[in-house]
């Protein structure tokens, strides 16, 4: 079952703003940040970490690093969008790209571009696609890194369609989906509804 971020008041006030057609690209990649950073946070609940002792200018006390290496992988290009603010909320992490691309006609998505590095066992590994719609280009890129050896994978989104959850889920129902917000359905073209229309469209002005 996706988690649904959407009583956080941050994740609904930085939603509205993405959602308003008339929000301009800086202004919508400035939500874009606000609204990844919240969810990054909550991401980032179970990650492992150790405890060491610290200095502080008074005393010894006990501290904690993170210890489970941390990958991001931000879908072409609409992921683009997540990733500084989630390289900044949580450090240390590596990135790989996957480029994904949907046939407007069939809104099949095929692979076009792809660079990883290397895993370690226990790398967390977290998908950055802002619009989970078919589920069909997360499913494919969680395919990808299955087979490259990821055993640790979570799928953040923005918005996620109830539709592109079930198919998800049912391809990979051991990946668990973290959504600022479940909309309400698929529209003929495949467009999130309510949604906020393209999203790279809107976050790199095209
Ligand atoms: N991708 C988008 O950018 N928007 C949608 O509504 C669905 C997929």
């Amino acid at each position: 079952m996706a988690k649904d971020l959407s009583q956080h008041p941050l994740v609904q006030h930085h939603l509205t703003v993405l959602r308003d057609c008339r929000t301009e690209s800086a202004k919508f990649r400035r939500s874009c940040r606000g609204i990844t950073e919240v969810i990054l946070v909550e991401a980032a609940r179970d990650l492992q970490l150790e405890t060491f002792e610290v200095e502080t200018p008074l005393e010894k006390t006990v501290g904690a690093r993170l210890v489970s290496a941390v990958m991001f992988v931000p879908i072409l290009r609409a992921g683009l969008g997540m990733l500084e603010p989630a390289m900044d909320i949580i450090p240390g992490s590596s990135v790989g790209y996957i480029g994904l691309e949907r046939d407007e006609a069939t809104a099949e998505a095929s692979c076009y571009y792809s660079k990883m590095p290397a895993l370690e066992e226990h790398t967390q590994v977290l998908v950055l696609d802002p619009m989970l719609a078919t589920g069909g280009s997360a499913a494919q890129c969680v395919d990808q890194l299955k087979a490259q050896g990821a055993r640790n994978i979570s799928m953040i989104c923005i918005i996620a369609a109830p539709e592109g959850i079930a198919t998800f889920e049912e391809a990979h129902p051991d990946v668990p989906v973290l959504a600022g917000k479940v909309d309400r359905q698929l529209n003929e073209q495949k467009y999130i509804l309510p949604g906020l229309g393209d999203f790279g469209d809107r976050l790199f002005n095209t």
